[in-house]
């Protein structure tokens, strides 16, 4: 499991990760705000242990953040805040647990093993890549903190098959058959026009990907290169 530990207590956090560890957590450790939306952005975590006060902002703000670019990471709030109004704002904030300082790190351990067992399909699965999310249980793609990017149907389709193989190849095979049904004939070009259309929606709507074109073989979506 790998987890990303936001608190900038140096004390506290060697001794938090040291015991996390020797539970079988792969712990990152970002010690401020700015640290943990870069952990954010360059890696898939299972689960986020987040401290509210931190020497470059609110945690809370970390948070909104996450959750207005439909991110589903787990979230356990740690704080030294124990009056029920920051609980209630961590909760609504979408953290999935609230666990009070000084806690005991057998609490700790109980409460992310409990958070890492609930399903996650009340926020679905989603497939974040560049500045695009796409929530297959939703079938909605995003742009940045949560703008709507909407697409004709196969356009849409098309997308969503690169999505989840970002930086990899797509045959043409594989894309045709996400977009188009069976008994459809399928004229030769048809699959590169949809693919420009798709392209110029994608540069109107700010999303930081590009769909590479690999000569006979498919398509690859990566990010932007500016
Ligand atoms: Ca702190």
């Amino acid at each position: 499991m790998r987890l990303l530990f936001v608190e900038d207590d140096p004390h506290l956090a060697s001794a938090v990760i040291r015991n996390l560890e020797a539970s079988g957590f792969a712990v990152d450790h970002a010690p401020t705000r700015a640290d943990a939306e870069a952990c954010t952005r360059a890696a898939r975590y299972d689960v986020m242990v987040l401290d509210l006060g931190l020497p470059d902002g609110d945690g809370l703000e970390l948070l909104r953040g996450l959750r207005n670019r439909r991110d589903p990471l787990p979230v356990i709030v740690l704080t030294a805040r124990d009056a029920v109004a920051d609980r209630v704002a961590g909760l609504e904030a979408g953290a999935d647990d609230y666990l009070v300082k000084p806690f005991a790190h057998e609490e700790l351990v109980a409460r992310l093993r409990a958070v890492l067992r609930r399903p996650r399909e009340d926020l679905g699965d989603a497939v974040r890549f560049a500045n695009l999310t796409y929530q297959p249980s939703a079938g909605t793609f995003t742009v940045d903190d949560g703008r709507p990017l909407v697409l004709p149907r196969r356009e849409h389709m098309l997308l969503a098959t690169l999505m989840r193989r970002p930086g990899r190849v797509v045959t043409r095979g594989v894309l045709e058959e996400a977009i188009w049904d069976f008994a459809q004939e399928i004229e030769s070009n048809a699959l590169e026009s949809h693919v420009s259309r798709l392209r110029r929606h994608l540069k109107e709507a700010g999303a930081a990907v590009e769909i590479r074109s690999i000569r006979g073989v498919g398509y690859l979506l990566r990010a932007a290169t500016s």
